[in-house]
């Protein structure tokens, strides 16, 4: 997997990037991270990249101009032609599992981050991207956004988790939250581990798991519960 990602701040994007699971993947040669600085293709002394808004209204708005140059120079050298850039924009659908699991199949994922007030409309035309957005509220830059998804997308290609199962196991992958789970000591503040999950018994253990995670999704997003009541998951079980 190659991420691409056009943003104005290219160091905030490699700082964050560089760690833990995504850092390790990066060094494992499993993904590779390539920041494009808009900055860079602006046709201007002092290298703005930003302008006031027609129409008036507060704030300023990225110019078409060295976003689309930046696109074009970009995709000049990917050798793939089954890529997807996504524009990172309170327009788009919301991010979920499904969309990673999906996008973790790729080869080139471009994201497209906005500033300021956003960017011109012209070059999005231009650019044609998928409208990504990670939740009903508004944010500064597009570059959390970014982040937030390439770990999600990260930790389901295969080799990144210490074991593949780890995905396997998590919130959402099956359509449920994930059950509790506990660590040492067996008692702590008077508060004990279950037994079941003390009693080398996997059979039982995976029973009281999964008991828990249709208890736990049941309180707390109901509407998740629902949805894998109805669904194929359950008929199967
Ligand atoms: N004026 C825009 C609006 O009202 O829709 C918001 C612009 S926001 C301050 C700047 C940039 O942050 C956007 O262009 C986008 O790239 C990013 N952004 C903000 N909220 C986001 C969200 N919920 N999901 C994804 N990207 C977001």
């Amino acid at each position: 997997m190659n991420y691409h990602v056009m943003t104005l701040f290219p160091e905030l994007i490699e700082n964050t990037f560089n760690h833990s699971i995504t850092g390790r993947a990066m060094e494992n040669g499993i993904v590779t991270l390539n920041t494009v600085n808009i900055r860079d293709y602006a046709q201007n002394k002092t290298k703005h990249v930003d302008d006031y808004i027609y129409g008036g209204g507060s704030g300023m708005l990225i110019q078409a101009e060295p976003v689309w140059l930046c696109y074009q120079d970009l995709i000049s050298k990917i050798q793939d032609e089954n890529f997807k850039v996504l524009y990172m924009s309170p327009r788009g659908k919301t991010f979920n599992q499904k969309m990673a699991n999906e996008l973790a199949e790729l080869d080139n994922v471009i994201f497209l981050c906005g500033h300021y007030e956003g960017i011109d409309e012209r070059a999005i035309e231009l650019i044609n991207p998928e409208y990504v957005s990670i939740g009903d509220f508004v944010l500064t830059g597009g570059e959390l956004p970014s982040l937030l998804m390439m770990d999600a997308i990260t930790r389901q290609i295969s080799g990144v988790l210490g074991s593949d199962d780890s995905a396997i196991d998590e919130s959402f992958y099956n359509g449920l939250l994930e059950y509790p789970q506990y660590t040492r000591p067996a008692v702590y503040e008077g508060l004990e581990v279950p037994s079941v999950l003390l009693s080398g018994n996997h059979k039982l253990i995976e029973q009281w798991r999964h008991e828990k995670a249709l208890e736990i999704t049941k309180e707390h997003r109901p509407d998740l519960y629902k949805k894998y009541m109805e669904s194929d998951n359950f008929d199967s079980e």
